[in-house]
C-alpha cells in the first residue's frame, strides 16, 4: 500500500507532482488530485489573447484530457483545509491524505486597488486579457500605462513583455506615433535577479520610446479624471491602463492557518510546511523564489522524488535549488531567455540570452513538451 497523496490545485505544481507520481508508481498510485476550474490555461497565452496572437478557445487545455495511471482528477472547490489531519473539505464532501500537497496557487485581490476591475482593465486573468482583447484595437491615441499594484507578483518579466507588444501592436495599427506608453514596476530594474536580462530590457524600452517608471506600484486608477494614482502620490494621465492586480493566497489557505506574512512558509530544501506530511509548491507558498510556472512545477518535481524515495520508488532525492528559466518576449518576434538560480549560491543570480528566433522555437517547444506530458496532446 502506498500513502495516499491528496493534491490540492492543477497548476503547473500540481500537474507535475501528480505526472511525477503516476510514472513512479502507475495504476497504484492512489493519488487524487482537486481542482475547481475545467481547464488548465499557460500564464503566457494570456498575453497571446490580448494581443490577439490566438483565439481565447485555443488555450484552454481541459482536465478531461488529463488521464494518468494511479490519478483521479476531481473538479470541485475545496472550501476549508485542516492541516494537522489532512482533512479537506470541498463543496462535495470530505477528502482525506496521507500527504497533503497545497499547489492552489495565487489569486487576485481586485478590491484592494480602486479602480482595477476584474476583467476590465487587468491582464492577469483570462477574463482580463479576454476583454482587454476587444479594447486594445479601439485605442488609437493618448497614454497607456502597464502598471503593477503590488508586490509579489506572478511572472516578474510579463509586465515588460506587455509594455514591449503593445508597443509592436500599437506600431503595427500605425497609431504608435499618437500613443505613449508608461510601465510602472515595484523593482528597481525591470529583473532584479539579472542585470544583464534588466539592461536589454531597459535599453528596449529606450529604442522604442516606452516610459519606465521605477519603485512604484499603482495605487489606484481614477477613471472620472483618467489618471492612475501611484503610491507616492504622483499622478499620472491614463487613457488605457493594463493592469498587474495585488496577489494574495487563496482565502481558503489563509483560513487554514497554514499562511504566514500572506503565504504559506515550507522549507525551501524540501517544500515541507511546519505540518508533519503537509507540503506546499508553487505561488501560494515562499520557498525563496519567485511565483513562476517554472518554480511550481521545479518544486513539485522535488516533492515527488521525495515522496517517491519514501515509498521505495526512487533513489534519494535532491534538495530543492530554486532553479528555472523564463522566456521574455521582446517583441518584433525575438524572445530572450533569463536563467535564474534563487537557491544554490549565497544570492540569486540570473544569465541572460539575447532574444533571437531560436528562442522562439524553444519557448514554443517548452509549451507542447507540456501539453504532451500532462494532456497527451
Ligand atoms: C500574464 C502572465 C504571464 C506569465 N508567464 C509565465 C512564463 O512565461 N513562465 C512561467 O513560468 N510562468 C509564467 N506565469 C506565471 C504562472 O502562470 C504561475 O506562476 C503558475 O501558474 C503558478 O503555478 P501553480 O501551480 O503554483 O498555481 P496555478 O497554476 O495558479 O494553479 C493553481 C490551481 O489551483 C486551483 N484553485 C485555486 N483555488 C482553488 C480552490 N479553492 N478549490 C479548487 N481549486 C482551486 C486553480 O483553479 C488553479 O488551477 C505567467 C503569469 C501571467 C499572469
Amino acid at each position: 500500500m502506498h500513502a495516499r497523496v491528496l493534491i490540492l490545485g492543477a497548476g503547473f505544481g500540481g500537474l507535475e507532482l501528480a505526472t511525477m507520481l503516476s510514472e513512479g508508481l502507475g495504476e497504484d498510485a492512489g493519488v487524487v488530485i482537486v481542482d475547481r476550474s475545467d481547464a488548465f490555461v499557460f500564464g503566457y497565452s494570456k498575453l497571446d489573447v490580448m494581443f490577439g496572437r490566438v483565439r481565447p478557445e485555443e488555450i484552454r487545455l481541459p482536465y478531461a484530457d488529463f488521464v494518468k495511471p494511479g490519478v483521479r482528477f476531481l473538479r470541485e472547490t475545496v472550501t476549508a483545509i485542516e492541516p494537522e489531519s489532512r482533512r479537506v473539505t470541498t463543496e462535495e464532501g470530505v477528502r482525506e491524505g496521507d500527504v497533503l500537497v497545497v499547489a492552489l496557487g495565487a489569486d487576485y485581490d481586485f478590491e484592494a486597488t480602486p479602480g482595477l476591475a476584474e476583467g476590465e482593465n487587468e491582464f492577469y486573468s483570462v477574463a482580463g486579457a479576454e476583454r482587454l482583447r476587444e479594447i486594445l484595437p479601439t485605442f488609437t491615441e493618448g497614454r497607456a500605462v502597464v502598471g503593477v499594484c503590488g508586490a509579489p507578483f506572478k511572472c516578474p518579466p510579463a509586465p515588460s513583455e506587455a509594455a514591449l507588444l503593445l508597443h509592436d501592436f500599437l506600431t503595427e495599427r500605425g497609431v504608435r506615433g499618437a500613443c505613449e506608453i508608461t510601465l510602472v514596476m515595484p523593482f528597481g530594474t525591470p529583473v532584479p535577479p539579472s542585470p544583464d536580462t534588466s539592461a536589454a530590457l531597459l535599453e528596449a524600452f529606450a529604442e522604442r520610446g516606452i516610459e519606465f517608471v521605477p519603485e512604484r506600484r499603482v495605487r489606484a486608477f481614477d477613471t472620472s479624471r483618467a489618471v492612475v494614482v501611484l503610491d507616492d502620490d504622483q499622478e499620472l494621465p491614463c487613457d488605457l491602463f493594463l493592469g498587474v492586480p495585488r496577489h494574495r493566497a487563496p482565502d481558503v489557505v489563509v483560513a487554514s492557518g497554514m499562511a504566514e506574512d500572506g503565504y504559506v512558509p515550507v522549507d525551501s530544501r524540501t517544500l515541507a510546511t511546519r505540518f508533519p506530511d503537509v507540503y506546499a509548491v508553487g505561488d501560494v507558498a515562499t520557498p525563496g523564489t519567485p511565483k513562476a510556472g517554472v518554480f511550481s512545477e521545479g518544486a513539485a518535481r522535488v516533492v515527488a522524488a521525495q515522496l517517491l524515495a519514501r515509498m521505495d520508488a526512487g533513489p534519494e532525492p535532491s534538495p530543492y535549488e530554486g532553479r528555472g528559466s523564463c522566456y521574455v518576449e521582446f517583441g518584433a518576434g525575438r524572445i530572450g531567455r533569463v536563467d535564474v538560480d534563487f537557491l544554490s549560491g549565497p544570492r540569486p543570480t540570473g544569465t541572460f540570452q539575447e532574444p533571437s528566433l531560436e528562442l522562439v522555437a524553444e519557448k514554443r517547444a517548452f509549451g507542447s513538451s507540456r501539453r504532451a506530458r500532462w494532456f497527451g496532446q
